[in-house]
């Protein structure tokens, strides 16, 4: 909140040393406390962006830099796929949310589940069904925007947060996804395993998707309704 869209730049000089610049931001760049238009960083130094946006400069040999991207990605990240985990989806579509409300920009989640993936465990043991959780992030990852965020909702149920695209364009996405997991070659151990996923397709803000919670819901109602009219098929919810 009250940071504007092009804040502060962060550049690299010559010698080495990080040059803080305000790029001609609404609130203001501040330096340990004193509004500036460009310093030079020194360890430690604590940059506020705006009112309350606080970062600190820490200077950092690469050891202490992988430990603390290590610590990082570990609380965010679901440890089998690499994909983003339930807690950073509430937490990222919290600021998503009221971004869109405020830009009034559209949010669209695509809610995947993978069909019968049960039997999947059942017919081929459970590290085959890891094998096939593996490979469906893999397509899904490579067809959505650098942009979309992927995130491990539940065992065998993933979201796709897709800013400012609405339903009808997600839902394109959507398809394309379905289509590319239904072909894909997934194998284990040789056994090729064929598999299906149903897509409940979701947007918001509205005033029936206020919250997170409102909006995933709604994405999983969709869902719902997918795999009620026979799975491998993606539905939009008309909900607006
Ligand atoms: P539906 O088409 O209705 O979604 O049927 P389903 O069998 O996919 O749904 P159900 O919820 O009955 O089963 C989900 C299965 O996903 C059960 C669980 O063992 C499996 N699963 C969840 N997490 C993992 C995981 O990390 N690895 C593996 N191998 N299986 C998992
Ligand atoms: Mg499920
Ligand atoms: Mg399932």
């Amino acid at each position: 909140h009250g940071v504007s869209r092009q804040h502060a730049r962060f550049e690299r000089l010559p010698d080495g040393n990080v040059l803080l610049v305000d790029k001609k931001s609404t609130n203001g760049v501040f330096c340990n406390g004193e509004r500036v238009s460009e310093r030079v960083l020194e360890d430690g130094d604590r940059v506020r962006l705006g009112g309350s946006t606080v970062l600190k400069f820490q200077l950092q040999d690469q050891v202490e830099e992988a430990f603390h991207q290590n610590q990082f990605d570990a609380a965010r990240r679901d440890p089998l796929t690499g994909c983003f985990n339930k807690r950073y989806l509430l937490e990222q579509l919290d600021v998503e949310l009221s971004f869109a409300k405020r830009h009034e920009r559209v949010l669209t989640l695509a809610m995947l589940d993978l069909d019968h993936f049960k039997r999947v465990n059942d017919t081929h043991g459970h590290p085959a069904g890891d094998t096939v959780l593996k490979a469906v992030v893999e397509i899904v990852q490579q067809s959505i925007r650098a942009e979309d965020v992927l995130v491990r909702y539940g065992g065998e149920e993933f979201i796709v947060i897709m800013r400012e695209t609405h339903p009808q364009q997600a839902a394109i996405v959507a398809e394309r996804l379905r289509n590319q997991v239904q072909w894909a070659a997934i194998a284990h151990e040789g056994t090729r395993i064929p598999v299906t996923v149903s897509i409940g397709v979701a947007a918001g803000p509205s005033a029936r998707a206020d919250s997170p919670e409102e909006l995933i819901n709604l994405a999983d109602q969709a869902l719902y309704k997918a795999k009620r009219d026979g799975r491998n098929q993606v539905v939009v919810s008309r909900a607006r």
